[in-house]
């Protein structure tokens, strides 16, 4: 059963390719039986073109599944499908017509958003180019009325979901508070950059921050004014770091900064420049809030969880060596000479 749980799994992260293979596996079943009907009737085109239809539809389902391009592949179906409906047009009429609301609400399942729309358009438009002109003469203004509904339903549904999820991505990968990375989005990226750093042989550090007797903030002056402190640091952090530098927040009053392809040299000048500004910004209600960092560089045995216990053992160091320093794991940087001459 692990499998079946393995293909839930990568179904319900990626939305745009859950409805690519519910609409593969669902035209297949459902479209496939008319190919054969209509085969069997000797409707040749209708037939080939569904059996068209059902080859693009699983085909990209598969092109996503593999791939992970899903919206490439949704645009393909979109497009594809788009024409396929405009040939059932051509080739059953008024039948072809009905399939019209089916598909105007698959583009906006599976496409991009402009396109489902445009894609609508050209659906909307197209039975009144065919040269056999629209198929149900009465009935012209009332199809233009419905699609466009259909549309516009379809459109603001999409945005919806599309709102809601980036919302809901939102509140499972950002800190509500300080509105850093998570813990969780750090135990997803800090594996990914240790791999990515052993294979292309690129030295990487880890740094662990923690406010300076934080507690006594709390004592003193309330939950609140240690939340806006626990603000300022992380916005003290985040406008201090380089753009591919990664900050997290994995604890209360801890965080984390991931610095990708930096060398010993470059983790010394961005710590030390944190830790200056730091002293100089960092205010609470009864005066400058400090921090000690630990920190460790990669090394080539490393796993994420090893990296990390020499970063935070770094980091108790810096705590046990007076606080309001850095310390580097190795190179004896830890030893309470070193680290006194931090400041
Ligand atoms: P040290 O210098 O050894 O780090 O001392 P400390 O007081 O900072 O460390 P300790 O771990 O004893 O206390 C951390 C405090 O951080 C305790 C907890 O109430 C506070 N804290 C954790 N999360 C939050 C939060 O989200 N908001 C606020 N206001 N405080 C928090
Ligand atoms: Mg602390
Ligand atoms: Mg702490």
């Amino acid at each position: 059963m692990g499998w079946l749980r393995n293909i839930f799994e990568k179904l319900r992260a990626d939305i745009r390719l859950a409805m690519i293979c519910l609409l593969g596996t669902l035209a297949t079943v459902t479209i496939l039986p008319f190919a054969v009907l209509r085969a069997v009737n000797g409707q040749w085109l209708a037939a080939v073109i569904d059996v068209l239809v059902v080859a693009v539809i699983a085909g990209s389902a598969l092109f996503a599944w593999h791939s992970g391009r899903t919206r490439l592949a949704g645009s393909i179906v979109v497009t594809l499908v788009t024409i396929g409906c405009v040939g059932i047009q051509v080739a059953l009429g008024l039948e072809g017509l009905l399939w019209v609301y089916t598909v105007m609400i698959a583009n906006f399942m599976i496409g991009p958003r402009l396109l489902a729309v445009a894609a609508n358009l050209a659906l909307m438009a197209s039975p009144f180019l065919l040269p056999a002109g629209f198929p149900a003469p009465d009935a012209q203004a009332t199809f233009l009325a419905t699609a466009a509904l259909v549309t516009l339903y379809g459109f603001i549904f999409s945005w919806l979901v599309a709102f809601h999820h980036s919302q809901m991505e939102a509140l499972a990968t950002r800190d509500a508070l300080t509105g850093t990375a998570n813990r969780r989005v750090m135990e997803a990226e800090v594996p990914d950059a240790v791999a990515s750093h052993h294979a292309r042989g690129l030295p990487a550090a880890l740094a662990v921050l923690d406010l300076d007797h934080f507690k006594l903030v709390n004592d003193e002056h309330g939950h609140d004014a240690g939340d806006r402190v626990l603000v300022a640091f992380a916005e003290i952090l985040r406008r201090n770091l380089r753009k591919s530098d990664r900050l997290y927040r994995f604890g209360g009053e801890e965080f984390a900064v991931l610095f990708p392809a930096t060398d010993r040299d470059g983790l010394e000048a961005a710590l030390g420049k944190l830790l200056e500004r730091i002293r100089e910004e960092l205010r609470g209600p009864s005066g400058p809030v400090r921090a000690s960092i630990g920190a460790a560089m990669l090394n080539p045995d490393d796993d994420w969880s090893s990296w990390m216990m020499r970063a935070d053992g770094a980091l108790y160091q810096a705590k046990r060596n007076g606080r309001d320093r850095i310390c580097i794991e190795g190179d004896g940087r830890c030893s309470p000479e070193r680290c006194a001459g931090a400041r």
